[in-house]
């Protein structure tokens, strides 16, 4: 793993001192931080990449993950989508589960530390531990919750309110909450096996384990098979290019441990591309280098997401230099300022003519890419990301309030 001082030559020497100044002011404190996976999905792919740079920089830091059965994932999927503004029926034992598991998460696992730093809903009713331990609570909501099903978000907003802070990755995201709130954007790891630059040998290598040719232009997605991905509305823009330009498709996902829909989403997309030759629907093993050789190797990228959080897979490609076509939701808003970072689009019908458009100008699509990357080197590498938490930590002990963006 990249140690600290490799980061200088990508942000500066200066950035990675201010890291360790801020770190030393930290000295005698200890973060916690507990989500519900370990692995897949954008919120471990962070932690695990800021939780030993953290430790390596003198914060003491834990990463701890709660357990629940079948039954109580699935509730937190459909509160996941309620949140992001589904039409979800929760019924009231789907609550007891949730609440219920929520108590034996807590009774087994002590929340300790000084800063205590929850990752979305899932873990929230850990937080009936605080008035004993009188530590500090950091909230942290990956979800965009403008447009949240009330019904469900009031529930959980009880608890919010007992937390210190709530931190947001933008401010569309968030909602008038009466909770001192901090706004900090994801982040990628430019070094990690994920991002890091890969030889041109080692692309096409990946590309055939999985039998892809680099005759034709590939356009990829990578991401969990979810609906609100939306991977079949992937498969019906592609077909609507591939009239034009001979290409092939690649729909790349595992699945997250905490994802319960992910196999019938997984047999319906399989079912809708019929067994079509060009398109590659790889189920893969958490595989960082595979998933960077197979976003080095496209033409363009994808994220058709019906609703996002931030949208990491897109971070991922903008710094790879590529072209993106997503849709304008959640995060990538954030992350794309339509024709100059990439393209935006609203339908199939949109990103079928952006992806050809893409295609079929490769000067245009470069000098998207360039600007993409360098967005990314700006506003969303993980050392930005250490900064702010660093910063929203030390605040947590200041009575100003402070919004940082
Ligand atoms: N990812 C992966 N393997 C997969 C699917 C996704 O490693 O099969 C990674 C992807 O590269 C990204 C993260 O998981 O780093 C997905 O984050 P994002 O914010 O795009 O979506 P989420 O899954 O959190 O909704």
């Amino acid at each position: 793993m990249a140690k600290i001082e490799e980061y200088e030559t990508i942000v500066g020497k200066g950035v990675v001192h201010e890291l360790r100044l801020l770190a030393e002011r930290l000295q005698g404190k200890s973060v916690q931080h507990v989500n519900s996976t370990a692995v897949g999905g954008g919120v471990a792919e962070i932690l695990n990449r800021m939780v030993p740079l953290l430790r390596e920089i003198g914060v003491d830091t834990r990463w701890d993950v709660i357990k629940g059965g079948e039954q109580f994932f699935q509730v937190t999927k459909k509160i996941h989508n309620a949140l992001h503004g589904v039409e979800e029926d929760i019924t009231p034992e789907q609550w007891d589960i949730f609440w219920e598991t929520g108590k034996r998460n807590s009774e087994e696992l002590p929340c300790a530390a000084d800063i205590v730093f929850i990752h979305d809903p899932q873990p929230i009713a850990l937080v009936n531990q605080k008035e004993a331990r009188r530590n500090k609570w950091l909230w942290r909501c990956h979800v965009d919750i403008s447009r949240s099903q009330s019904a469900v978000f009031e529930p959980l907003l009880d608890r919010v309110k007992q937390f210190d802070a709530a931190v947001f990755s933008a401010p569309a995201f968030a909602k008038r909450i009466p909770v001192r709130q901090f706004l900090i954007a994801p982040s990628l790891d430019p070094l990690s096996d994920k991002n890091k630059e890969l030889r041109a040998n080692e692309v096409e290598e990946v590309l055939g384990k999985y039998g892809i040719t680099s005759e034709k232009p590939i356009i990829t997605q990578v991401s969990r098979f979810d609906r609100l991905k939306d991977p079949v509305g992937v498969i019906e823009a592609f077909r609507k290019v591939k009239r034009h330009v001979d290409c092939q498709l690649v729909l790349a996902g595992g699945s997250a441990s905490d994802d319960p829909e992910s196999v019938e989403v997984l047999e319906q997309v399989k079912q809708f591309s019929e067994g079509d030759r060009d398109i590659h629907i790889l189920l893969m093993p958490q595989n960082d280098i595979h998933i960077n050789a197979l976003q080095r190797a496209s033409a363009v990228i994808v994220q058709k997401s019906l609703r996002e959080g931030f949208g990491l897979t897109v971070t991922e490609a903008l710094w790879k230099g590529k072209p993106v076509v997503a849709s304008a939701v959640g995060g990538i808003t954030v992350q794309i300022k339509h024709k100059y970072h990439g393209l935006l689009c609203h339908s199939v019908d949109g990103a079928a003519l952006a992806i050809r458009q893409v295609l079929q100008n490769p000067e245009y699509a470069n000098w998207l890419g360039g600007n993409g990357r360098e967005h990314v080197r700006r506003n969303f590498l993980v050392t930005r990301h250490l900064r702010d938490y660093l910063l929203a930590f030390l605040s947590l002990y200041k009575a100003e309030d402070i919004i940082y963006l």
